[in-house]
């Protein structure tokens, strides 16, 4: 090993190009074997379908260095099959989910120097993503395909500690009732970047949608998951089916009933009830949990009041996870994948 000599600990949440990337191609109904190249441009027909009718979707893991020196991703196998799910969903051909793995592990050891050392905070973000790459001009599905594996280094999601965020409840919708927001496709986000800006535009760092269709449960916001936890201590999450379902969430809430003994409830989630939960948290793959100090619905506020950190459930829930990523605390069997 040869690390580079990157500030890991001030890297930003963005693009580094890095050595080696992975590149299948699917033509003549079948997967070519793919190769690692250095080759970072891509080269497609100005009438693809991903540049037509934005037939793309994408995933999203990281590679970390545990406590004892170790190269590990976290449970890859849940995103292959996710990335297989948003394949079916958009007329793309799936790309097999043990390949999927085998793939993502082979592009991270290509760029093993870029993963940032144990205790920066730091990680080697993984973007697997596939697209239509030959030319469609009617609306239908592409007949040729790329799948695509790039990994970056992202510095820590909270640079100078963790502080809770204000966000707001969102007037427009991420998904349809039953659209696509059950799935990681590119157009879901494409949509919703108006919506952030103007966020971050009036002082809010994200947006909750509600669910389209009533528009009075809590769904998630453009990026992130959400958890909540009652007076009582309860660990409470949104259920629906326009919710993307983040591997984060779903692993929390597994490390909340089975590792700390807290109970957990999936269902609908009232907009009025905000008032009830005393500890809020966005979740998924980039910061694992952010914590939510206000939540701003109209004219009515919602505080989450402790303090300037992370309330003490969610720290805990917080501490359990990533102390299992960075091999501080043993997993669930099948959870942690080494390089
Ligand atoms: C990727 C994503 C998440 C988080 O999923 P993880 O698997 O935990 O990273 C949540 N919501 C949306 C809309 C997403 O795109």
């Amino acid at each position: 090993m040869n690390k580079k000599n990157l500030d890991w600990s001030n890297l930003s949440f963005g693009y580094t190009k890095t050595d080696k990337r992975f590149v299948a191609n699917f033509k003549d109904g079948k997967w070519d074997d793919g190769v690692l190249t250095e080759d970072d441009k891509v080269v497609i027909s100005e009438c693809a379908g991903v540049l037509q009718y934005a037939q793309t979707c994408f995933e999203g893991l990281k590679a970390y260095t545990t406590q004892d020196g170790r190269i590990v991703t976290f449970r890859p196998d849940l995103n292959a099959k996710r990335m297989a799910d948003s394949c079916r969903r958009l007329v793309m051909p799936v790309y097999d989910e043990k390949k999927f793995v085998e793939a993502c592990l082979a592009t991270v050891k290509a760029n093993i120097d870029y993963v940032p050392p144990y205790g920066t905070g730091a990680a080697l973000y993984i973007r697997p993503y596939m697209f239509g790459s030959d030319p469609v001009i009617g609306v239908k599905p592409a007949n040729e395909y790329q799948f695509r594996i790039l990994v970056t280094p992202v510095g820590p999601y909270f640079k100078g500690g963790v502080k809770p965020i204000s966000v707001r409840i969102s007037d427009k919708d991420r998904a349809a009732p039953n659209g696509t927001g059950d799935i990681k496709a590119g157009l879901n986000y494409a949509m919703s970047l108006y919506n952030i800006v103007d966020a971050h535009n009036c002082g809010f760092a994200e947006n909750i949608y509600l669910d389209p269709k009533t528009h009075q449960y809590i769904e998630e916001t453009g990026g992130a998951n959400i958890i909540f936890v009652t007076k009582e201590g309860k660990l409470v999450t949104p259920k629906s089916n326009s919710i993307l379902p983040s591997i984060t969430r779903r692993s929390l809430v597994e490390v909340a009933r089975d590792y700390l003994n807290i109970e957990v409830e999936e269902r609908q989630i009232h907009k009025d009830e905000l008032k009830d939960f005393v500890e809020c948290g966005l979740c998924g793959t980039a910061a694992v949990i952010s914590p939510v100090g206000k939540i701003t619905d109209h004219d009515k506020e919602y505080v989450f009041s402790n303090g300037d950190k992370m309330g003490p459930v969610l720290t805990k829930l917080y501490d359990t996870l990533t102390g299992m990523q960075m091999g501080r605390i043993e997993a669930p069997k099948g959870w942690i994948v080494e390089i």
